[in-house]
This record gives C-alpha cells, sequence and structure tokens, in this order.
C-alpha cells in the first residue's frame, strides 16, 4: 500500500493553545480553524479545541459542518454572511458574524428575527481588505447598536505585517485601532498569531490566533519549535525505489539535475498530486531514518527524487518525513517560496488523514 500519510497530533494542538495562552494571558482565545482547520480537519481539530472561548471560520459551510457534527461552541464567521439566506442561517445556528461593510449592515437593519446575534464590528485600520473605513466606523457602530436583533458587539481589525518585527505598520494599525477603543467600549480583538507572538499592545480582551495553534512560527525567518510550539501535521511517505547513477546523468522532468558524480537517487511516494509543492527547489531537505538528504531535479505528481549518496543504507519502505516532526514546515516553505499556511491547506485528499 502507497504510505503517504498526514498524521495530526491533536496533543501538540492543544500544547500550542497553552502556549499562546502563556503568551497572551488574561485574554479570551478564539481559534482560527477555517480552511479545515488549515489543512488538519476541522471537526477532529475544534473537539480538541474545546476549552477554546470561540472558535473562528471562514464562512458559512464551514461553520454548518462544525454545527452538523454536535460542536456547540461559540463559532465566528470571519468573512461575514454572502446573503439574507446565510443571515437567516447565523441566526438559526446561533452563529457570530462578522460585519466588515455596508451591504451587511442594512441586511441586518432590514431582517426581523425573534433570536438575536452577536456581531463582530470590523475596523480597516490599514490592511485595505476587509473592515469599515476610519470615519464609518462609529456611526456602524451606532446603527449596529440601534437594532433589536443584535446582542452584542465586539471589535475587531486585523493586522497585515505583525509577521515582521521591523515593520513600523503594526504599530500604526494598532494606535489607529486603539483611538476607537477610547471611543467606543467593547471587547475587542485585533491580534493573530504574530501579533499573539511579537506585539502584547495588540493582545486586548481577544487574540485570535490560527497558524501557531498548527505549531508554526507567524514570524518570519523562525520556526515553531523556536516558541516551543510542537508541529501539529507531520507529513511522511515512503522510500520506493532506488536507482544509481553515473556521474553527468540527469533525474526527472526537464533534466534540470545533474549528478555530479555517482550516486543514487531516492524515490519517495509523494508529489504536487499530494500537496507536496511543485516549486520546491533542489537541496530542499528530506528526512530519511533521522537525517535530511536534498531534493534533486523536479518535483512530479507522485514522486519526488532525493539525493541519497552512496554511504548510507537504505532499505525500501523506509520512512520519508517531508515536514513536520523533526523538519519544520516553515523550511520546505522556504525553499519552495511560499508559506506555510499554504502548504498545510494543500494536502490533498489522496493523503491519508491520521489523528492522534
Ligand atoms: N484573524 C483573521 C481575520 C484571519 O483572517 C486570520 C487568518 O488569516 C487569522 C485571524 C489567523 O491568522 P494566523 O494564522 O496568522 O494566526
Amino acid at each position: 500500500m502507497r504510505e503517504t500519510k498526514a498524521i495530526i497530533d491533536l496533543a501538540a494542538i492543544r500544547h500550542n493553545l497553552e502556549i499562546a495562552k502563556q503568551l497572551a494571558p488574561n485574554t479570551k482565545m478564539m481559534a482560527v480553524v477555517k480552511a479545515d482547520a488549515y489543512g488538519h480537519g476541522i471537526v477532529q481539530v475544534a473537539r480538541a479545541l474545546a476549552s477554546a472561548d470561540a472558535i473562528a471560520v471562514a464562512c458559512m459551510d464551514e461553520a454548518l459542518t462544525l454545527r452538523e457534527a454536535g460542536i456547540s461552541t461559540d463559532i465566528i464567521l470571519l468573512e461575514g454572511f454572502f446573503s439574507e439566506q446565510e443571515l437567516r442561517q447565523a441566526f438559526e445556528y446561533q452563529l457570530q458574524t462578522v460585519v466588515h461593510q455596508e451591504s451587511q449592515l442594512k441586511a441586518l437593519e432590514d431582517t426581523s428575527n425573534d433570536a438575536k446575534i452577536k456581531v463582530w464590528l470590523k475596523l480597516d485600520s490599514g490592511m485595505n481588505r476587509l473592515g469599515f473605513e476610519p470615519e464609518d466606523y462609529q456611526t456602524a457602530y451606532e446603527r449596529l447598536s440601534q437594532l433589536k436583533t443584535v446582542e452584542k458587539i465586539y471589535l475587531m481589525s486585523h493586522l497585515a505585517c505583525a509577521d515582521d518585527i521591523d515593520n513600523a505598520k503594526s504599530a500604526a494599525q494598532i494606535s489607529e485601532f486603539k483611538q476607537y477603543l477610547q471611543v467606543i467600549k467593547g471587547e475587542a480583538s485585533l491580534a493573530n498569531s504574530a501579533g499573539v507572538v511579537a506585539w502584547p499592545e495588540s493582545h486586548l480582551q481577544w487574540i485570535r490566533p490560527g497558524i501557531l495553534l498548527y505549531g508554526c512560527s507567524p514570524m518570519l525567518d523562525f520556526t515553531g519549535p523556536q516558541h516551543q510550539l510542537k508541529p501539529a501535521m507531520t507529513l511522511e511517505s515512503q522510500l520506493f525505489a532506488i536507482k544509481h547513477l553515473k556521474p553527468g546523468e540527469t533525474v526527472g522532468y526537464g533534466a534540470t539535475w545533474q549528478a555530479p558524480q555517482e550516486t543514487r537517487i531516492g524515490v519517495i511516494a509523494i508529489g504536487y498530486g499530494d500537496g507536496y509543492p511543485h516549486h520546491a527547489k533542489s537541496g530542499t531537505p528530506v528526512l530519511i531514518n533521522g537525517k535530511t538528504y536534498p531534493l534533486v531535479g523536479r518535483v512530479s505528481m507522485d514522486m519526488i527524487t532525493v539525493d541519497l549518496g552512496l554511504e548510507d543504507q537504505f532499505e525500501l519502505g523506509d520512512k520519508a518525513i517531508l515536514w513536520g516532526n523533526g523538519l519544520p514546515v516553515e523550511i520546505i516553505a522556504k525553499h519552495a517560496n511560499t508559506i506555510p499556511w499554504s502548504l498545510l491547506c494543500g494536502v490533498t485528499s489522496r493523503v491519508k488523514f491520521l489523528w492522534q
């Protein structure tokens, strides 16, 4: 059997939640589980995070998946609702919603419902993606406050550059948001994982970590273990063929890599069809029997090739770790010119998921 697996360590996720709580004591925790919990399995992760004060998803389908699985934790829709039907569902399933633009505010004003809803009013403090412009924020708050259907209004904004400790934008965003918090009183949330790790002034009443719960550092040029985080996903497969190459022979599509000397090439059963990044460069480490070997040649749909050299002993079936325990995904992301968020979300359904 092709042994290409993603092993999800739920205890690691719980451990990472505790680290987040230590980094931001006296705050409430909104654990972000959107995009199938960053590829880790939304239902399993939401169950593991039962001690969080709330969980956040991007959209209605994700929220309904959780409710159908019997998860009763508070759920926040980070993108808000997209239609009147979704607004009705938000009332029906007791979901909290972000309100980030006029059309949503209007829909709330136009709706009548016996139930009540909690909303998170979003300020655009500089991300320029979602949120009310600063000059419209207070009016939006006042309009929401008038509505009988609105039970509670929380305040939120989102940091654009918190991963970069030298970027002045975070301080500017924090101070912009805090100006409004002096005028509008309420529980507020600004910190994503990078805010939790590096910007204590952003912690406020609610933190919203995502990536750090999965054991990755949100900071540029750091890895999770440097913040005592444990990787939650280990992606592994096995060595299933070994080739002997003479000096000058090439490997794979495009013959992009040429053996400088005699060597052995190990073929590992994972490729971009499984979510391993096609753009991983030659030299990307692969962990086999506790030692790293460099990826060589192009990543194929179903397999990758690594330079095993001539010294070490291998057997067909030896386990290869692509990222996770012993090999932080941040390192692979760097070699593939991408981000850990994207790699974790991108593992495909061909890979067997095992939750432990
Ligand atoms: N808050 C919002 C609004 C988000 O969109 C996200 C994720 O993109 C997060 C929090 C969590 O971010 P991170 O995974 O960087 O902690």
